[in-house]
């Protein structure tokens, strides 16, 4: 059985559906702070937080638990840089907590959601794994830690893990009715799609003055199945006895924020309504990952390559969200 913290968030309940059709048994801990009960892909759910070590353990004790896949997180930067104590205790301590039971249990096999915001501002693009990690904000820092703390953990314990450092999570699976819901959204596509539905009034492009081809912030976005895809691939490489590791998960090419907005318009078939706005605080140019690591790596091939595909299942998504 695998248990999958934080499997009720957008990323973790992809990756919880990925791994039950692939005939997994799941279970998944949340403390449904920020994820959705109606996301859930398995019964075999316990309502806990990562704080209460107890609880943590009794979920290791019902249930013969082989790997774990770590989600569960905060992942919001703005609130990172205004209140990194919460950041710290939450996405440092508790991932302590989490480590102590899984060697209590002897279970040493972790996949770890990680980010391309450990890199920082990029000295070259696109971003290999060999690529600097100067995280500029303290959610970016947190991830740091944890993947510094699990090399530790392996040289002193054994524990075998795969850090994933994603790029954009986008889009939906295309059959489940699971998707992105944040609250409150900040990402760039539900936020795009949603000004499409006349939920919102505008999208705010965050500063057109970068250096960049248009002006507007270059991003990598990568579907939300090939990020869960390269989960289980990750998890099935430890299975096989695969040393500890970390790749990039990134399609490779990046899409400027108004060809996003351009992109959704064709799609939808309506003009939406912009405006320029201030940067934000803390957004470099261009992110583009180097995937060639996690293609040749994990054996990862990425079915989502086009950003059309990946908006629409997002449109769908938002034509359909039940959360
Ligand atoms: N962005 C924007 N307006 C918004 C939200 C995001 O212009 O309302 C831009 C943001 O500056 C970044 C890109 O869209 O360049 C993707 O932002 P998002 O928050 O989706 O993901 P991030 O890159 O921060 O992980």
């Amino acid at each position: 059985m695998i248990l999958i913290t934080g499997g009720a968030g957008y990323i973790g309940s992809h990756c919880t559906l990925d791994l039950i059709r692939a005939g997994y048994e799941c279970v998944v801990l949340d403390n449904l702070s920020y994820g959705h009960e109606e996301a859930l892909q398995t019964t075999n759910f316990s309502k806990v937080d990562l704080a209460n070590i107890d609880e943590i353990r009794k979920v290791f004790k019902k249930y013969p638990i082989k790997a774990v896949i770590h989600f569960a997180a905060f992942a919001y930067v703005g609130e990172s840089v205004e209140n990194p104590q919460k950041y710290y205790y939450n996405n440092v301590v508790n991932t302590l907590n989490l480590l102590n039971m899984m060697l209590e249990n002897n279970v040493k096999k972790i996949v770890f959601s990680s980010t391309c915001a450990t890199y920082g501002n990029p000295e070259y693009i696109p971003i290999n794994e060999k690529h600097p990690q100067n995280p500029i904000n303290p959610y970016g820092t947190t991830k740091l830690i944890i993947e510094k703390i699990l090399q530790d953990y392996d040289k002193a314990y054994g524990l075998k893990y795969i850090a994933l450092r994603y790029f954009n999570a986008s889009g939906a699976d295309p059959k489940a009715n699971i998707g992105e819901s944040h609250s409150p959204e900040t990402h760039l596509i539900p936020l795009v799609l949603q000004t499409a539905l006349g939920k919102r009034d505008c999208i705010k492009v965050f500063g057109d003055d970068y250096d960049t081809p248009d002006g507007t912030c270059v991003r990598d976005y990568i579907h939300v199945n090939d990020l869960a895809s390269a989960h289980r691939l990750a998890l099935e490489k430890l299975f096989n006895g695969s040393g500890s590791d970390f790749f990039n998960l990134g399609i490779g090419k990046g899409y400027s924020v108004k060809e996003i907005i351009e992109k959704s318009e064709k799609i939808i078939g309506k003009l939406i309504n912009q405006q320029i706005s201030e940067r934000r605080e803390g957004d470099p140019p261009t992110l583009v990952a180097d995937n060639k690591k996690a293609r040749e790596g994990l054996d990862w091939n990425p079915e989502f390559t086009e950003i059309e595909d990946i908006i629409k299942t997002a449109w769908n998504w938002e034509l359909n969200r039940r959360y």
